[in-house]
């Protein structure tokens, strides 16, 4: 196999980023570590996780792991929480939700921190997980009352049967997140929840949980009862299963293959589960786009937080009469990218978050040159600067059979591929199982709208990356085909946290035969009204 793991492919190194003002070790000291990591719900002297920092490689912090045992203590304290927090008022919860999204930005610095520490992500990619969660902050809590309000149905005698539909709180969500948007996926999936009234049991990954337990502290300081929520730590496989156990609903969100098992062991047990999983999305460059844009968006779409983005874009689809021409735009932007391993502004990528991920796109990447791929820009690991660090890069020529052409990489990796009408572009996109995020770019917005409509993806961003419709939390957002089931975000976003209750008050007649009327003269009279009732248009 082709060592392309140091080679240099492109003759271009990716440049360094100036070194930010302050290192992981400098952010999370030890008494931090020591006050957040009170907060996971584990024994006396529990087993201990590692996290390591992405940029050096050394131990982060030690994080007590909680057994099986605690999960059920934490199920059992989020139970009690949640009987008296179901009862507060609306505007209660939703004035929390709003001290927490002031908190969040007053508190950003130490956030970002953190992310950056336990990700290895750039700061500015960070900082979308700190502008995400505060919009959805303030978004269940003004919109929140709205989704959650009784409703009013037609009653099956209109008039006679005066039907609500109220909702109710599910009770104890369980909640799996992975480490890629440890602020966004944690705290975002978690509010909506409260809005409606639950408590939540969440596992985050180890790898991520001083960010998450941070999270937490902020949510706590601005108003949420601290038994509420609660945070269990530990090995996927073995706490994973345990909260599917306990939940009332399971919000997952985390890879395909973990999503099937953790899906078919939610159905077992009746309980409902949305499944926020992996994508292998597609972005169109029409000939029609503008193509400078089209470039600084596909950089956004391709390499933000290295790639490890759920709705980052792994693969370009070009026409063919402006490929040239767009690509040597985006290949000059991406060898110019600036790799960063401090925390601090100033880098435009950082590293990948652990060699599970850097093995897998060495493997992606060297599969697809083997075959023939031609590497446009990066492709090479960077350990000048960091043992995860690996180039953003750019592939033409890959064929079918490598992994890289279908499977969800992951990283920073994306591949290009020429098309000669919009037919075979459509139909390329939508060729994968998979069906999360897509982006269409062209000078004409209704062109890209028609064709945003053909693309089996949940969310389509015309003339973006993924940021307008993720962003744009008042809309659902999710994955079709393996892609996910389930939406975050907008209505969907919040009633699957809730039961639909039907009450139903009958007035003045029964729904049977009365004045001794006997059964054939009530079946005569519904039938007259079934007839009046449709003639008059009811629905
Ligand atoms: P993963 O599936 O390995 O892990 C996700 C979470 O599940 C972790 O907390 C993990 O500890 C836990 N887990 C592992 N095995 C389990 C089991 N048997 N039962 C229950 N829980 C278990 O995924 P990952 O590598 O952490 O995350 C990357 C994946 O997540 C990518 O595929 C990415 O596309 C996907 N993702 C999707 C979205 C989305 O919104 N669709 C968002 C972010 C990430």
């Amino acid at each position: 196999m082709t060592d392309i793991s140091t080679s240099d492919v492109t003759g271009e190194r990716n440049p360094v980023a100036e070194p930010g003002p302050r290192t992981a070790a400098d952010a999370v000291t030890p008494a931090l570590v020591a006050r957040l990591v009170r907060g996971v719900t584990a024994g006396e002297q529990p087993t201990l996780g590692i996290s390591r920092n992405p940029f050096t490689g050394e131990v982060l912090a030690e994080i007590p792991e909680s057994t099986v045992e605690d999960v059920a203590t934490a199920f059992i304290r989020a139970r009690t929480a949640q009987r008296a927090w179901a009862q507060r008022p609306l505007g209660d919860r939703a004035r929390v939700l709003l001290r927490f999204h002031d908190l969040l930005l007053a508190n950003q610095a130490e956030l970002l921190d953190l992310i950056q520490a336990e990700t290895g992500k750039a700061r500015t990619h960070a900082f979308e997980e700190v502008s995400v969660t505060a919009v959805e902050a303030r978004h269940y809590a003004r919109a929140g009352a709205g989704y959650l309000r009784p409703r009013r149905r037609g009653g099956v005698i209109p008039a006679l049967t005066q039907v609500t539909e109220v909702r109710q709180a599910k009770g104890v969500i369980g909640q799996i997140s992975p480490w890629n948007y440890p602020l966004a996926l944690f705290a975002g999936d978690a509010l909506p929840a409260f809005m409606a009234g639950n408590g939540v049991v969440t596992k985050p990954d180890t790898q991520t949980t001083l960010t998450a337990l941070r999270t937490r502290e902020l949510l706590v300081e601005a108003g949420l009862p601290a038994e509420l929520w609660q945070i269990v730590v530990g090995d996927g496989p073995v706490i994973g299963p345990e909260v599917v156990d306990r939940a009332d609903y399971v919000s997952f969100t985390g890879s395909t293959r973990t999503g099937r098992d953790v899906a078919q062991r939610a159905a077992a047990r009746l309980v409902g589960a949305s499944m926020e999983l992996g994508g292998k999305n597609a972005m169109l460059v029409l000939a029609d786009a503008d193509l400078d844009k089209a470039a600084e968006g596909a950089v956004r779409a391709c390499f933000s937080s290295a790639g490890q983005l759920c709705v980052s874009i792994e693969r370009l689809f070009v026409a063919r009469e402006v490929a040239d021409d767009f690509l040597a735009r985006f290949t000059a932007r991406t060898r110019a990218l600036r790799l960063g391993n401090t925390l601090g502004w100033g880098a435009d990528m950082g590293s990948l978050v652990s060699k599970r991920q850097l093995d897998n796109v060495l493997r992606h990447v060297e599969e697809a040159v083997g075959n023939g791929a031609r590497v446009l820009a990066g492709g090479r690991a960077r350990p000048d600067v960091g043992p995860l660090f690996y180039e953003p890069t750019i592939l033409e020529g890959v064929d079918a059979a490598s992994a890289v052409c279908a499977e969800e990489t992951f990283g920073p990796v994306v591949s290009v591929y020429r098309f000669d009408g919009e037919e075979e572009a459509v139909a390329q996109a939508n060729s994968t199982p998979y069906g999360l995020n897509a982006s269409v770019w062209s000078r004409d917005p209704g062109h890209g709208r028609r064709i945003a409509l053909r693309l089996h993806a949940g969310t389509v961003n015309v003339n973006e990356a993924y940021a307008s419709a993720y962003g744009s939390v008042a809309a659902p957002m999710g994955g079709m085909g393996d892609s996910g089931v389930g939406r975050r975000h907008g209505s969907e976003g919040i009633l699957k946290y809730t039961e639909a209750q039907t009450v139903a008050v009958q007035r003045l007649l029964p729904m049977g035969p009365a004045f001794g009327m006997d059964d054939q003269g009530y079946a005569r009279l519904m039938t007259r009204a079934l007839g009046a009732m449709k003639a008059l248009r009811l629905k």
